[in-house]
């Protein structure tokens, strides 16, 4: 019911705030500013310390269907550079929009940790652990995980899972929060709980926080192709409001 009323006042609140600035390509609505979305207090000084590209900032939510800047991202690449239509892909931790923007036109399987979270986004969501992926190799064309690596321990394993599972000429979407100002990843194992985790990666369910060129470096390791369109060369895709900062990590299976 929460999701219902917060878009019904957005709605209202927004609605002097028509032009043309940005689109939402998900619901095709118009506004001048789209709305913003902060961090809580705990999570904040360790984003702003180390700038890290993770989704908050001004025009997030598509004031008209709540769809994220992260998510208008994916649908603009998918809608152009890299055409989904017909594909077999598994979508872990389907995010709402961008699932139903593939479910529409590809074959997906969608998959989590606690699949209970996701029942209303896909009611055939399937328990799956992302380091021992229950899928033959070479069974996808993509595997999307927008945002996971970021919160699971053994990474650099989940990441050879990925891999295994797509096709050859397959590609992985793995974007995930990440600082360009420091060069080695901020991880401590040792730092599991919540608190803790907000004070030192920016969000209670963090492990870590990814240094970009550490991060490409980890998925070149466990075999990609790895291609990093900046944000500076997604001009095209700016009038979607997307997340000021985020490139698209390109990751093929050769
Ligand atoms: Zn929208």
């Amino acid at each position: 019911m929460l999701f219902y009323a917060q878009r019904g006042w957005l709605r209202f609140s927004y609605r002097s705030r028509k032009g043309d600035r940005f689109t939402c390509n998900n619901c095709g609505k118009q506004y001048d500013a789209f709305a913003p979305r902060y961090p809580s207090a705990a999570d904040k000084n360790a984003l702003e310390q180390f700038e890290v590209v993770a989704g908050y900032g001004e025009n997030v939510y598509c004031p008209w269907c709540m769809c994220t800047s992260r998510e208008r991202l994916m649908i603009a690449i998918f809608s152009t550079k890299i055409p989904v239509a017909g594909k077999r892909i598994l979508h872990l931790s389907p995010e709402p929009f961008l699932f139903r923007f593939l479910h529409k036109q590809a074959s997906v399987i969608s998959t989590d940790l606690v699949p209970g979270f996701y029942k209303q986004i896909d009611p055939h969501i399937q328990y799956a652990d992302a380091t021992q992926l229950p899928f033959p190799t070479h069974s996808f064309d993509m595997v999307i995980g927008n945002h996971i690596m970021e919160h699971i321990p053994d990474d650099r394993r989940a990441m050879q899972e990925v891999y295994r599972v797509l096709k050859p000429g397959g590609i992985a979407v793995l974007q995930a929060p990440f600082s360009e100002r420091i060069p080695i990843t901020r991880e401590e194992p040792t730092i599991n709980d919540p608190q803790k985790q907000s004070a030192w990666f920016g969000q209670k369910d963090h492990v870590r926080i990814y240094s970009l060129t550490d991060y490409l470096e980890r998925l070149k390791a466990a075999g990609f192709q790895v291609n990093y369109w900046s944000y500076d060369s997604l001009k095209e895709y700016y009038r979607y409001a997307i997340q000021p900062g985020e490139g698209f990590i390109h990751l093929l299976k050769v």
